[in-house]
């Protein structure tokens, strides 16, 4: 397996495309740290479907929340792989969105990725080694009516990724990040039907993802297949963007 032994973080990994991608992971031979806020029971479940793996529960928009995680995870071993991948939408117009509908979706989304990422880095440039993924989205790309939070947080981290992935290239460290459009998970089943069959009208493959489908790119993307590939950001969304 083409991951053996490696340790994972994926953070908001309880269900949804995180779940996928922790389960895509150890299937690739990691041992995956699954971290969520909410949800112990899936994620505890989880954690016993998937060998070597930890459930760990912490907030990772602060601070604190993101360095008990780190040390949780590298209490199994040194930390190769992150999958920034928790993430929360709080949608209404422009108009109507309150301060701290701006501030806690940037926080849990863009802040969380900064301070994820800056917990595990230095081990990472100490050993060479180490593939960061940020789980964007196709809103932080050409931006969506209702999320101008949510698409902000999301470009936020599209500029991250590039510019850290300059910064780091050199020791040996990738950065890139996946852009999903609409995947069925709990975050978009909240949504109203006709939103839903609105934007699946939009979409060229006439039909919604599934979390499965956006795993395995992650998996490459970690992998030794994608050794000179950092900076990159990678749309899985039914040919959306095209
Ligand atoms: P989901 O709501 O099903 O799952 C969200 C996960 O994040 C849960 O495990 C939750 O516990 C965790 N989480 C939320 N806030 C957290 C915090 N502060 N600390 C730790 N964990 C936290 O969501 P999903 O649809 O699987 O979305 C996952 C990611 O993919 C998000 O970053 C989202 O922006 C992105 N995305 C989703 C879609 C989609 O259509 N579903 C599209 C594009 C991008």
């Amino acid at each position: 397996m083409e991951l053996s032994g490696k340790i994972a973080i994926v953070p908001g990994a309880s269900r949804g495309i995180g779940r996928a991608i922790a389960v895509e992971l150890a299937a690739a031979g990691c041992r995956v740290v699954i971290n969520y806020r909410n949800g112990a029971n899936e994620a505890e479940t989880l954690a016993t479907q998937l060998p070597g793996s930890l459930a760990v529960q912490a907030d990772v928009s602060t601070t604190d929340g993101c360095e008990y995680l780190f040390k949780a995870a590298e209490a199994l071993g040194p930390v190769d792989i992150l999958v920034n991948k928790a993430g929360i939408t709080d949608d209404t117009l422009m108009l109507r969105m309150t301060d701290d509908q701006w501030d806690r979706v940037l926080n849990v989304n863009a802040s969380g990725p900064f301070r994820m990422t800056r917990a595990v880095l230095p081990g990472m440039v100490s050993r060479r080694a180490g593939t960061i993924i940020n789980i964007v989205s196709v809103s932080g790309i050409r931006g969506n009516a209702g999320q101008v939070n949510y698409g902000a947080s999301k470009a936020a981290v599209i500029s991250m990724t590039q510019s850290l992935a300059k910064e780091i290239a050199r020791r040996n460290i990738r950065v890139n990040a996946v852009a999903p459009g609409f995947i069925s998970t709990d975050m978009t089943a909240r949504l109203p039907d006709e939103v839903i069959q609105g934007a699946t009208a939009a979409i060229p493959m006439r039909r919604v993802g599934k979390p499965e489908e956006v795993a395995p790119l992650v998996r490459f993307l970690c992998g030794p297949g994608a050794s000179y590939i950092t900076g990159q950001v990678f749309a899985v969304d039914g040919g959306l963007t095209a």
